[in-house]
């Protein structure tokens, strides 16, 4: 895929302001372009080779397959020794999309329905304005990340060295928001997005004919009491004023309509805030499956597993988001303690490196237009937050190396 010609003015054209040069390239051609592609985890092979021929294009250092098939493009002026990261992330998820929408994915099964078209997008928007910004003096590292969905492609990236190849000051990222008014900027210094914990639980009784229970010991009736009594961990042993949430996902059993099974399995997950509350969580979960396996005469074993590290933002980058916030929304559209959210998200995981901030843009709120919710057949990202995204990173880098 080479990079599309600035100059070949589509139907659609992206309303930019001065964001970018009258020559620059269209956000909304791109946006379409990568809407169509959608891969999942670590298959954004075609993806990343687009994205990484329009940085080619714009004259920018382009890497390529950093943890798997991530990207990042370097552009460096001056001699300063200053250095940002504006990172996208670029999978899609399994899903078929159903938008009917002329530029709907062509991949069977896979779309974007979590925006990450959108942020590759304000990224790349973000690239072509600063390629041509003589007044930079530093260096700006455009991090496209695989496998966000899974939650594994900012730590396969780091586990290959992106901090030590690319050393940055801080890193920064937004996520489109549904619910929130397009363009509307929102943030907050400390935990903005959960931590996620996945558990399964196997309990193994014994099974037999549906017609004889005093012959079995059944690890259906024993999953039962688990699962109500797993929804005591936060309504009775959490304090109010934090928060945490305990689902259970999934139950399956290795029985017939009429025999008893001997191994029912549940599957959960749990959100949380602080590392103590998810030790907390865990600790819990085993007491609590074990204990009640065992007084039905079952056996419980659970494995826990951190899947999502909180996302935490830096106090120092977190104050310049929310100055570069302002300048580029009205105050009205700038949230700078915005409450944080039970979903979580892979960037905190660069957040425990570097100092960083997360922020959200809002996607709208009405239906067709950017209301939908993320990861629903019907979602699709809002075209009008391009440019404010674009801004908003072009301020962030003017901020860090002008
Ligand atoms: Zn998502
Ligand atoms: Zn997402």
């Amino acid at each position: 895929m080479t990079a599309p010609n600035p100059d070949e003015r589509p139907a659609e054209t992206a309303v930019i302001g001065d964001a970018l040069s009258p020559k620059g390239p269209d956000l909304i051609r791109w946006r379409h372009h990568l809407h169509q592609l959608a891969e999942t985890a670590f298959g954004e092979y075609r993806t990343a080779s687009f994205v990484a021929d329009i940085m080619r294009s714009l004259n920018i250092d382009v890497t390529t397959g950093i943890g798997g098939t991530g990207v990042v493009g370097t552009l460096t002026r001056g001699t300063s020794r200053r250095s940002i990261g504006l990172r996208s992330d670029m999978d899609g998820l399994p899903i078929q999309e159903r938008t009917g929408l002329e530029y709907a994915s062509r991949q069977e099964g896979s779309m974007h329905a979590c925006g990450h078209d959108g942020h590759m997008t304000m990224v790349l928007g973000a690239a072509a304005a600063l390629a041509e910004d003589e007044n930079l003096d530093g260096t700006v590292h455009f991090v496209f990340q695989p496998a966000e969905e899974p939650g594994e492609g900012a730590a396969a990236m780091i586990a290959d060295g992106l901090f030590d190849r690319f050393p940055m000051d801080a890193i920064f990222g937004l996520h489109n928001i549904p619910g929130l008014q397009a363009g509307q900027l929102a943030t907050r210094a400390g935990a903005i997005m959960a931590g996620e914990d996945n558990f399964v639980i196997t309990i193994t009784g014994r099974g037999g004919h549906a017609s004889a229970p005093q012959r079995v010991i059944d690890p259906l009736v024993v999953s039962a009491h688990i699962v109500i009594a797993l929804q005591t961990i936060v309504a009775r042993s959490i304090d109010p004023v934090s928060s945490a949430v305990v689902s259970c996902t999934d139950v399956t059993t290795d029985g017939a309509r009429n025999a008893i099974p001997t191994v029912v399995r549940i599957t959960g997950d749990t959100r949380n805030f602080e590392p103590e509350i998810s030790s907390f969580l865990e600790r819990r979960i085993r007491e609590i499956a074990e204990h009640t396996a065992r007084a039905h005469g079952a056996n419980a074993e659970v494995v826990y597993t951190r899947e999502f590290a909180t996302t935490v933002n830096h106090p120092d980058a977190t104050a310049m988001a929310i100055r570069v916030a302002a300048s580029v929304v009205d105050a009205e559209f700038c949230d700078a303690n915005t409450p944080p959210i039970m979903a979580s998200e892979d960037f905190g995981v660069y957040a425990g490196h570097v100092p960083a901030n997360f922020t959200l843009i809002g996607n709208g709120v009405d239906g067709a237009t950017g209301g939908l919710p993320l990861h629903s057949h019907d979602y699709d990202f809002n075209n009008a937050v391009l440019p404010v995204g674009v801004r908003y990173y072009c301020g962030l880098v003017r901020e860090i190396l002008s």
